[in-house]
């Protein structure tokens, strides 16, 4: 794969949503490094966001030195620059300090970007991320749990109507009620709130997506859904069994909309015809029977 020469802001957010589905996604963020070193890119000042996404992508493919090469050269190309990317990046580096065992430079790197989980909509994600591959599901609950209350103290009475209402106060929530599963705490009335607003945003997407969803339905086999970071596993499902639970439900779904040849789209390469017989290999390559694994995800 060859990267087009002058690439633009816009064309960096797209690379980042297909990137790991590239053929060769490695070779992608030695040229994504080149062309931001070399001043090939339509703005320069995007030097700092190819080279975060290069990180990024050598993450995914387990290769921390090249990965924390490529965030040291953004965190340099921003110099002084202090705005949400930059901490985006801090956090990618503190995330990948945690994965490197370099935990003392991990939460040196996370601490200055605290105060910006009540300020920044998307430091609830990469925080509780860099936090959660440290395995400090506890300080991420609790930093999360003192933002939400500053949170709220600060919109005053009444509860948000949604997500939107909520704005930032809903990601930390949001957050927040993940990381707490994760540990097995029980809900607490702000976990409710999460779920309420969680709820009417499904269902409101739901309600517009409906009719017209028939878009590719992607399966990320279980060592590349493992290996995503964590904002992409969100993205899909939060878990493995959330992942295949989503995929099957939208698949019935669609079956039952009255679409036929259902296929899903295999990561890396492929299609799988869906369903399979109820007694055969399931389609998620678990080797179970469909009707012992992802069938009743449906029901979920
Ligand atoms: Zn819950
Ligand atoms: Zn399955």
């Amino acid at each position: 794969m060859s990267l087009k020469a002058n690439l633009t802001s816009a064309d960096l957010t797209e690379l980042r949503e297909t990137v790991l589905g590239a053929a060769d996604p490695l070779g992608v963020a030695a040229e994504l490094s080149s062309a931001a070193e070399d001043g090939k890119l339509a703005d320069p000042e995007d030097a700092g966001l190819a080279l975060t996404l290069a990180a990024e992508i050598a993450e995914s493919r387990n290769k921390l030195e090249a990965a924390l090469r490529y965030v040291d050269k953004a965190l340099e190309s921003y110099g002084k620059r202090d705005d949400a990317q930059v901490s985006a990046a801090r956090a990618v580096r503190a995330r990948l300090l945690f994965r490197a065992g370099r935990e003392d430079e991990a939460t040196a790197e996370l601490e200055p970007l605290r105060p910006l989980l009540t300020k920044e909509p998307d430091a609830a994600a990469y925080v509780s991320a860099a936090l959660a591959v440290g395995g400090r599901h506890r300080i991420a609950e609790q930093w999360l749990t003192e933002a939400v209350k500053e949170a709220l103290a600060e919109r005053g009475a009444g509860e948000p109507s949604d997500a939107e209402d909520a704005g930032t106060l809903f990601f930390l929530l949001q957050q927040r009620h993940r990381i707490r599963h994760a540990i097995g705490l029980s809900h607490d009335a702000h976990d409710n709130l999460a779920e309420r607003l969680e709820t009417r945003l499904t269902n409101a997407s739901t309600a517009t997506t409906a009719a017209s969803a028939t878009g590719d339905l992607v399966f990320w086999p279980q060592a590349d859904f493992e290996a995503l970071p964590a904002d992409e596993a969100e993205k899909n499902g939060g878990t493995w069994d959330g992942h295949r639970a989503r995929l099957e439900r939208e698949l019935v779904r669609r079956a039952g909309a009255g679409q036929t040849d259902l296929v899903i789209k295999r990561h890396g390469g492929g299609q799988i015809s869906w369903p399979p017989e109820r007694n055969g290999a399931c389609w998620c390559g678990s080797g179970l029977k469909y009707k012992k694994c992802c069938l009743p995800r449906s029901r979920g």
